[in-house]
């Protein structure tokens, strides 16, 4: 989470016990250990598409004996790009280390450390999740406000229509600069008077500012004596030097992410002043999941909100890399495989939705090698950076089926259809067009 909550948010995570259920009988052990077995193999398969693999691993292991190792999937994670400390690669190798084989970037309000993060874990053979965490305002009628932070995960190829979802995030990074001028204009009507750049200072280098950075800086300039008082005293939500920022409402922000092809999921919602009224409102607004695993095990409470509004239960460490004892490591939340399973089930089809809805867009809007610089933004395709490769919509439909989608999918029959729609396409290239030649599939 981020820290802009603070002095708001409560720790009690109820962690509760669940009275211990009776022995399962041998057939139902057997049942599910099958189950398990099976959704392990689908986790598998994902994570290590057989086109993009060689049949043996970094360290010469042969695939079909990886089935037992865990596949640890990090689903919450911050880079500098947001408040995090480690840059993208460093973050990635990290995870690598600590055994990571999926990770989710979920900086706050950007999605600016994807590129370098996809890069680097092709280096080490993971997977990478781009994902965003949203600041967001839940604003229920008559009741009280507070801030509620969304996660969305994309598939391989990003968010489709992404323009829509980059103008909503940009638009809530302005607003963090524009409300932390506010307070101190606020401040120094009250005496209290702070050197923007210092708190610039503070928040870091191309770093949109909160108000923990604001007390930081009230600390360091002697106007309180601690990081509670500013809050408690001035800059509390509705206090004499607080300001609202231009976060768009938690319903919004679940709908924007189900249209642009995301999976959205709540984060932390032990961390809501009243996460029941949350969680019912968004899953109103179409909310897939919910955080409810974290380091120290599953938080029961929260689990049985997941099950009472059908939503898939996740959790993340959400890493920044302070450093610190209190701090979750990267991968050290331990998703059954059975959650992980859940998670992939209902994220896929969302993911391959959002690829045809991209590719569709391609070839009905614009085919021209501009645009597809765009379809690539998250630069998953080297050569294409370069004026070369792609001269044809065959290729593109290619590259991107190949990318990262199992078998199966690939062979959905909407992107067949698709394939053929851009067979008979041309694609601009410098100026000139070039007629699209369709080949037989033979893969
Ligand atoms: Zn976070
Ligand atoms: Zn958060």
């Amino acid at each position: 989470m981020m820290f802009d909550g603070y002095g708001t948010s409560n720790n009690n995570c109820n962690k509760k016990k669940k009275p211990k259920k009776k022995k399962k009988s041998s057939s139902g052990k057997k049942k599910m250990a099958a189950e398990q077995t099976s959704a392990a193999k689908s986790i598998q398969e994902w994570v290590f598409p057989e086109s993009s693999v060689p049949p043996v691993d970094d360290f010469q292991v042969p695939r079909s004996h990886r089935l037992a190792e865990p596949l640890i999937f990090e689903l919450h994670s911050h880079s500098i790009c947001s408040d995090g400390f480690l840059s993208p690669p460093v973050l990635v190798e990290r995870a690598h280390r600590n055994g990571v084989k999926v990770l989710a970037l979920t900086d706050h309000d950007t999605m600016a450390g994807i590129p370098e993060a996809l890069e680097a874990a092709h280096k080490f053979g993971i997977r990478i999740i781009p994902g965003v965490e949203i600041s967001t305002i839940f604003s229920p009628r008559g009741g009280v406000e507070e801030p509620v932070h969304i996660l969305a995960y994309y598939g391989s190829w990003g968010p489709a229509r992404y323009e829509e979802l980059d103008s909503c995030l940009a638009s809530i990074r302005d607003g963090r600069y524009l409300r932390a001028k506010d307070m101190l204009l606020k401040l120094n009507n009250l005496k209290m008077p702070l050197k923007w750049e210092q708190v610039a200072k503070i928040a870091g280098h191309g770093v949109a500012p909160g108000r923990l950075h604001v007390a930081r800086a009230m600390v360091e300039a002697g106007h309180v004596e601690n990081l509670k008082q500013a809050f408690s005293r001035y800059l509390y939500d509705g206090g004499p030097a607080y300001a609202t920022g231009s976060e768009p409402l938690a319903e919004e922000a679940v709908k924007l992410i189900c249209r642009t092809g995301g999976v959205a999921a709540l984060a932390h919602p032990w961390a809501l002043k009243n996460p029941v009224a949350v969680i019912k409102g968004l899953k109103a607004a179409g909310l897939h999941a919910m955080e409810v695993y974290r380091s120290d095990g599953k938080l029961a409470a929260f689990s049985d909100f997941a099950d009472a509004y059908d939503l898939v239960k996740i959790g993340g460490s959400d890493y920044h890399g302070r450093g610190g004892h209190d701090e979750s490591d990267l991968g050290s939340v331990k998703l059954p495989v059975l959650a992980v399973h859940e998670f992939l089930k209902l994220a896929r089809p969302i993911w391959c939705d959002a690829l045809k809805d991209t590719l569709l867009h391609f070839a009905e809007e614009d085919p021209s090698n501009s645009n597809l610089e765009k379809l690539v933004r998250f630069g998953k395709i080297k050569g294409l950076k370069a004026d070369t490769t792609l001269s044809c919509g065959e290729d593109v439909i290619d590259l991107c089926l190949y990318c990262g989608l199992t078998g199966e999918e690939r062979q959905a029959v909407e992107f067949e259809a698709l394939r053929l729609k851009l067979a008979h396409t041309f694609i601009k290239k410098g100026g000139r067009q070039m007629s699209v030649i369709s080949r037989q599939i033979s893969r």
